[in-house]
């Protein structure tokens, strides 16, 4: 598996620590709203990579966390005059919705802030205990210069971070690029700390949560949308190194960001569309579809003819394998866990193990389709061949987590065509449309 990793910026033969074995930590959503199809980029990109990992042999550990404190949730339950666990309640259950609609699988681990509480309080006092953060009224801020290496990670000039961080500067820190780990607040959920009651800062959760699901301060994979970089991924890093003399992860996979009509999504420009929406209007493989059809690592395009090719797409695909199922159906010769046809599984699999090149996959399943297509309109059928090209495609789906409306014929339906094959060898033309026409309607021929 060839994989691009962000902090090296080069694409690299992909390594676990540990044999057959890989964990991978992906950040998660702030539950404070709906989520938009950019927030499902990333669900889906990440999906994808444990299904080819899967594919590959490997067992794949996952973990996803839910932002559940935050000041957006604090804003929201005042504004709603609702505790923040309700609103938090209410858009992780959203979130959970859109994956599965999406054909994700739930991660294996899915913690929450509000419950890691005492492990991110140590954390933080013992950052501030070896020096590399320091408490100012209440506030713990990160000693960015404690950190030699901060900026590799978003491979950006510490000079030129600054400048950026000087928009928000805070008098109270020593440096502007300094992030808080620690806020003291009156205003909404808090909890007790040894700097005073408050809450904490969003870039410590994940480097706190990955030792605690692992079990250990370095995996193999961390992976989130490419605007998370900086600062969230650098200072993440920073936190790892003072803490365990680590990076987190030995490969960091960053996704690109979604534009609408090739113009930037954002609040702003009123543009943002809402991953619920799409799913409703065209599906949820349809949206699954279109969110790989671009290189995981490029800007992706979405618009309505996107949307709609891949709608076609979908439908071509199902119809082939419902038909092809049917045909092994009628002569008994289906067989779930027979060969596949290796030529279209392993041009498949090169496109997917080459950092993840779901376009090039896509070309491959479309190719299948056409053969199996071809297949179908023989003369003579091969079932054995159909067989294996419909076990590719089974797999070739599942690895891109496509979950298909495929039909299996009922007896009425076997009976049917069979009616239809015997009609028009009597020429009974009338009869023979008909039941044609059935066959059509269910998709079958
Ligand atoms: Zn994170």
């Amino acid at each position: 598996m060839k994989l691009f990793n962000s902090y090296t910026q080069k694409v690299e033969d992909f390594k676990p620590m540990e044999e057959g074995k890989v964990s991978m930590y992906v950040c998660g959503p702030t539950v404070y709203n709906d989520p938009h199809i950019g927030n499902a980029r990333p669900i889906v990109v990440f999906d994808t990579l444990i299904k080819t990992l899967e594919a590959l042999g490997y067992d794949v550990t996952s973990a996803s966390n839910y932002t559940d404190v935050d000041d957006k949730i604090i804003a929201k339950a005042i504004e709603e005059q609702k505790t923040e666990k309700e609103i938090t309640d209410r858009y992780i259950t959203e979130f959970e919705k859109i994956r599965t609609a999406l054909g994700a699988r739930k991660p294996d681990h899915t913690p929450r802030v509000t419950e890691t509480m005492d492990q991110i309080i140590a954390f933080i006092d013992n950052l501030v205990k070896n020096g590399s953060a320091y408490a100012v009224d209440g506030d713990v801020y990160f000693r960015v210069n404690a950190d030699k290496h901060y900026g590799e990670i978003s491979h950006q000039p510490i000079d030129d971070l600054k400048v950026g961080a000087r928009i928000d500067e805070n008098s109270k820190k020593e440096n502007p690029l300094d992030f808080t780990l620690w806020k003291t607040t009156d205003k909404g959920i808090q909890w007790d700390s040894p700097w005073g009651k408050g809450r904490p800062g969003w870039h410590t959760e994940c480097v706190v949560m990955i030792n605690d699901v692992f079990g250990r301060p370095l995996i193999d994979i961390h992976g989130g949308g490419n605007d998370l970089k900086f600062p969230h991924h650098e200072n993440e890093v920073a936190q790892a190194r003072m803490s365990w003399d680590t990076t987190l992860a030995n490969t960091w996979v960053h996704n690109g960001m979604i534009k609408i009509d090739n113009i930037k999504m954002s609040k702003s420009l009123g543009n943002v569309m809402l991953a619920k929406d799409l799913i409703n209007e065209f599906s949820g493989p349809v949206c699954r579809l279109t969110l790989i059809s671009t290189h995981y690592r490029d800007p992706l395009n979405i618009s309505e003819k996107t949307l709609e090719d891949s709608s076609k797409e979908i439908a071509k695909i199902t119809k082939t394998m419902t038909q092809a199922l049917l045909q092994l159906d009628l002569a008994d010769a289906y067989d779930e866990n027979g060969a596949k046809d290796e030529t279209a599984w392993n041009a498949f699999m090169s496109a997917m193990t080459d950092d993840l090149n779901t376009p090039n996959a896509i070309t491959a399943m479309q190719s299948a389709i056409k053969e199996l297509n071809g297949s179908l309109r023989k003369r003579e059928l091969d079932y054995k061949r159909i067989n294996e090209l419909y076990n590719a495609l089974t797999g070739m789906l599942y690895v891109l987590g496509l979950d298909l409306d495929i039909k299996r014929a009922t007896d009425e339906d076997k009976e049917m065509y069979r009616a239809w094959k015997q009609a028009v060898k009597e020429k009974n033309f009338d009869l023979a449309d008909s039941c044609r026409a059935k066959l059509i309607e269910k998709g079958l021929v």
